[in-house]
């Protein structure tokens, strides 16, 4: 007899293994279950081995390998290249070995949802004839000005003198304001591949989400979907709980690879003034310089504002001598932050940033105003919107010598937390963060087009004999 049973589509979700990726993977993967999907993430076995951490209740984690499984990337890899290459080899492996472990259970996968820093998950989503959903991680205008250099239609490098850029759908841009790769010849080949790489398939590719919001971005997002009709904006994929409030237990991103002590961070913010303090941090990745250190060390003094400094373990060393004894009374110097939960706090003033996407997404999504000191790849022009397009920040000037002096970090602070135009920072931040709730909340931008995913992915029937 046969019989016609009826099951949720099961996503499987694929993060490049980087804490600035895992978080956005991750929570748009509790969107996704949230609608009804069931969803698995697939994160490395070195990750899951040395962090061991628990699925969120919606979703249950999976394995893949990146071809570094005992010691990790950093202690195997010899080359950013070596690492690409032999992750595109393990990835693909094991990944066909998941989706057969499926295959012929009672929930079989039938979309991957992969990073766009993976194309090579898309080639075997399509050698098992499923539905294959890209999912890029910066935003809009930076995945546009990638395509146009993928696609030959803005040449590389482009000379630090040249003429402003001229793009549809964005500002004029200085050479200055383009992802650095693109107007630093040379810098990082391997990693600039793998960026342009993102376009390699998509045109085979179901779905091209983004995380950004239509409203953040529209005349970038509108330009683009005239290309690429099936992109759809997604976020911002931060946990619920700071947004719409939906979610039941989404309240954080689940999954720190760098140890956090919450309750230090938040009781010492507790117990400053609303306004106040000046949170500073450069993501997961970014290195400054030890010359940058000290003159961000000596800069955060000289404001006399309270500060949240996070410098990891790698950083740690290039603090100046006897920074920490003078400013006992001034600031808080942490590993990891619980980030979400700092940039939510009252006593927050302004958030000194290098503007990589999570960041600056989160910043807008909290109603932070940012000082901006962008290092390198998407991050120039995440700085760009966030002063001039977005006006919720002010970029620090450079010197020739490539550092940001002491005086300029105390001006930049200064002016975001007290200056002139501080209050229309902060009321632009809060319009961002307004439009932010509304897009991922029921019937907003956002909203409707994860609604649309999922509606595509729809019920699956299968049968019985
Ligand atoms: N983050 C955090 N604690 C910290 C510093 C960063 O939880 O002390 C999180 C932050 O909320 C963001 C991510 O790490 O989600 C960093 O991503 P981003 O794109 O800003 O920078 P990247 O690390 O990719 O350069």
């Amino acid at each position: 007899m046969e019989e016609k049973i009826y099951r949720a589509a099961h996503v499987l979700v694929i993060p490049y293994p980087r804490q600035g990726h895992i978080n956005p993977a991750l929570q748009l993967a509790k969107r996704l279950a949230s609608k009804g999907l069931k969803t698995t993430i697939a994160i490395t076995k070195f990750i899951f081995k040395t962090i061991q951490p628990q699925p969120p209740s919606s979703l249950q984690f999976e394995t893949i390998s990146d071809g570094f499984d005992e010691r990790g990337r950093f202690a195997e890899a010899v080359s950013v290249h070596d690492y690409l290459q032999k992750m595109e080899a393990a990835g693909s492996k094991t990944l066909a070995e998941l989706i057969t472990k499926y295959k012929n259970s009672s929930n079989p996968i039938d979309c991957i949802v992969y990073d766009t820093f993976l194309p090579w998950a898309l080639e075997v989503a399509k050698q098992f004839g499923l539905l294959g959903a890209a999912f890029f991680t910066q935003t809009c205008a930076v995945n546009y000005i990638y395509y146009l250099v993928y696609n030959g239609l803005l040449k590389v490098p482009v000379s630090s003198t040249a003429a402003p850029v001229s793009i549809t759908g964005l500002p004029l841009l200085e050479p200055q304001d383009l992802p650095s790769f693109v107007y630093v010849a040379g810098e990082y080949p391997d990693y600039f591949e793998m960026l342009l790489g993102q376009f390699s398939n998509t045109d085979k590719a179901d779905f091209l989400l983004v995380n950004t919001f239509y409203e953040l971005e529209d005349e970038v997002v509108n330009t683009m979907h005239k290309i690429c009709p099936a992109l759809l904006t997604v976020g911002p994929t931060i946990p619920s709980f700071y947004l719409d409030n939906r979610i039941e237990n989404d309240k954080d991103y689940d999954l720190d690879l760098l140890k956090t002590d919450k309750t230090i961070c938040i009781d010492w913010l507790n117990a400053r003034p609303k306004g106040s303090v000046v949170y500073v941090s450069f993501g997961s990745i970014s290195s400054l310089s030890h010359k940058q250190m000290e003159e961000l060390a000596w800069g955060l003094k000289q404001t006399d504002f309270h500060f949240l400094w996070v410098v990891r373990d790698s950083e740690d060393l290039k603090l100046p001598k006897g920074f920490i004894e003078e400013t006992t009374n001034k600031g808080l110097i942490v590993k990891w932050s619980p980030q979400l939960a700092v940039l939510s706090n009252e006593a927050l003033g302004c958030f000194f940033s290098h503007a990589g996407w999570n960041s600056t997404i989160e910043a807008l999504s909290l109603a932070v105003p940012m000082v901006v000191m962008p290092l390198w790849t998407d991050q120039p022009t995440d700085a760009k919107l966030v002063q001039d397009v977005w006006k919720v920040g002010i970029r620090v000037v450079v010197e020739e010598n490539g550092i940001v002096t002491r005086d300029e970090i105390e001006k930049c602070v200064r002016k975001v937390i007290v200056g002139e135009k501080a209050r229309e920072m902060k009321l632009n931040a809060e319009k961002w963060r307004k439009l932010a709730i509304e897009a991922v909340s029921e019937g907003g931008s956002s909203d409707k087009n994860i609604d649309e995913f999922v509606s595509k992915l729809g019920t699956t029937s299968y049968k019985y004999y």
